[in-house]
């Protein structure tokens, strides 16, 4: 992709509406727009880093064996007021009649649609379980929409749902995405934690939030930090050698507000192992038994001829609100430079050619490297404008490319000047770049 040719708005100053820096920094490389409060559009540039975190997303969904569908946006009302949550989920529900007077809805959440879903094909305890996923716009019309698309109306959610025979069965469902949500995190390069959490208006007991710290974040966190020491590299995809994952970080003290316990944190965790600070949730996971699935008489058939309400959970991860988190991780402020883990960059590296108005060689050994990493799968920008050296280094900084390779006149055609951002730069073959940006691509 050539600079010139792109649609990358590129914004000079804060733009004043922004708060925090993802927000800015997101505003101002053109990633998103704004369309009407709480409603954006993706422009080309966050668009690509959100279908990559997706990709990565759907990838760890998959290897826990569960299944993609895609449910509409729009739902009845009528499956709403079988669970009782029509009138229960109050003003952040959109509601909308169509020409025919029928009500209908922007979903929120998809509970109850996937219990409607299940409940018409699966009578028998010999399917379960069914894990089941969609990756899908949601709607909330929140009192105070902030922050850019990290609290937004409309807003990208991966939603799974188990159904399972009983709880034994249910918490093995449960602890698989555990298991899942910490990989998924840890490949887009965050340490997200996971943290004892209210159910709210899902309903429920059992209950995590996955949280990243940050200081601009809307969660107050209380937790042990011993429990940054820990992963999950021993854990095998069965039942035992999850639940003692599980178990492992559940012995450390570890919640949101809404969970705190002073008595409890102090008896815990001892001065030295405190941490008080706010962070960002990415995801959350329940288990809420048979909520759903008794309210809406979805049951199945058991060995012994009886039936009984299947037991589900819900576990969503905030696809697009991750962009903003990851940017609340990785920008630095204070040297203005944003630099994506190469698993979701929106370009590998870009090509930054000194160009002269009546000299076009650098231009040209540019197209030529490009074609090179093309050839090997590596995504390259070039910055083919006119513009100063300085100026062009900002660009790609606000933009958040990872690797730059920088060529002047005097850029012979065997050594290049390469750099990965945030380290000095240095004089590598072409060969040798393309062999350091594809193995960090295989390490994500
Ligand atoms: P929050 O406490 O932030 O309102 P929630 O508990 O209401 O979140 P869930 O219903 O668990 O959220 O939704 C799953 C995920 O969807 C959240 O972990 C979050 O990452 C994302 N999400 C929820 N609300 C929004 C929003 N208004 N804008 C962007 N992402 C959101
Ligand atoms: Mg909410």
């Amino acid at each position: 992709m050539y600079i010139s040719k792109s649609f990358i708005p590129i914004l000079k100053n804060n733009p004043s509406e922004a708060k925090i820096k993802s927000h800015q920094l997101m505003l101002r490389a053109g990633m998103i727009k704004q369309s009407s409060a709480g409603v954006y559009s993706w422009l080309p540039l966050g668009f690509k880093v959100m279908k990559k975190i997706e990709k990565i997303v759907r990838d760890e969904q998959n290897k826990i064996g569960v299944q993609e569908i895609l449910m509409p946006t729009i739902q009845s009302s009528e499956i709403w007021k079988e669970s009782g949550r029509y009138e229960d989920y109050g003003e952040e529900m959109l509601r909308i009649k169509d020409r025919q007077n029928r009500e209908m809805l922007y979903g929120p959440t998809n509970e109850e649609l996937v219990t409607d879903i299940f409940r018409s094909s699966i009578k028998s305890y010999k399917s379960l379980p069914q894990l089941l996923y969609h990756i899908q716009w949601k709607f909330r019309d929140e009192i105070r929409p902030r922050f850019g698309i990290m609290r937004c109306r409309e807003f990208y959610m991966k939603d799974a749902y188990s159904f399972d025979i009983s709880d034994e069965e249910a918490f093995f469902s449960y602890n698989k995405f555990f298991l899942s949500y910490l990989k998924t995190f840890k490949r887009l390069d965050l340490t997200a934690i996971p943290m004892a959490a209210d159910t709210g208006p899902i309903g429920g007991n059992l209950s995590h939030e996955f949280i990243i710290l940050a200081e601009t974040g809307e969660s107050k966190i209380f937790t042990d930090k011993r429990i940054f020491n820990l992963n999950t590299d021993d854990t095998k995809l069965e039942k035992n050698s999850l639940a003692s994952m599980r178990n492992k970080y559940e012995q450390y003290y570890s919640v949101t507000d809404e969970k705190f316990d002073r008595k409890e944190f102090e008896e815990k965790v001892s001065v030295e192992n405190r941490l008080i600070t706010k962070g960002i949730e990415v995801g959350h996971i329940f288990y809420f038994g048979d909520k759903y699935s008794k309210s809406m008489n979805a049951s199945v058939d058991l060995p012994g001829g009886k039936k009984d309400f299947v037991k589900m959970g819900s576990y969503g991860i905030g696809v697009s609100r991750l962009v903003g988190a990851i940017i609340e991780a990785k920008y630095d402020e204070k040297t203005e430079v944003m630099k994506w883990p190469i698993s979701i960059a929106p370009y590998d590296i870009a090509i930054i050619p000194m160009i002269n108005k009546n000299d076009i060689t650098a231009l040209e050994k540019s197209n030529k490297i490009f074609k090179e990493l093309e050839k090997n799968d590596i995504e390259a920008i070039i910055d083919d404008t006119e513009e100063n050296y300085s100026s062009k280094i900002k660009k790609m900084n606000l933009i958040g490319v990872p690797y730059q390779i920088i060529i002047g006149k005097k850029t012979d055609n065997d050594l290049l000047e390469f750099k990965e951002v945030g380290r000095e730069s240095q004089k590598l073959k072409l060969i040798d770049i393309i062999k350091l940006i594809s193995e960090q691509k295989v390490r994500n």
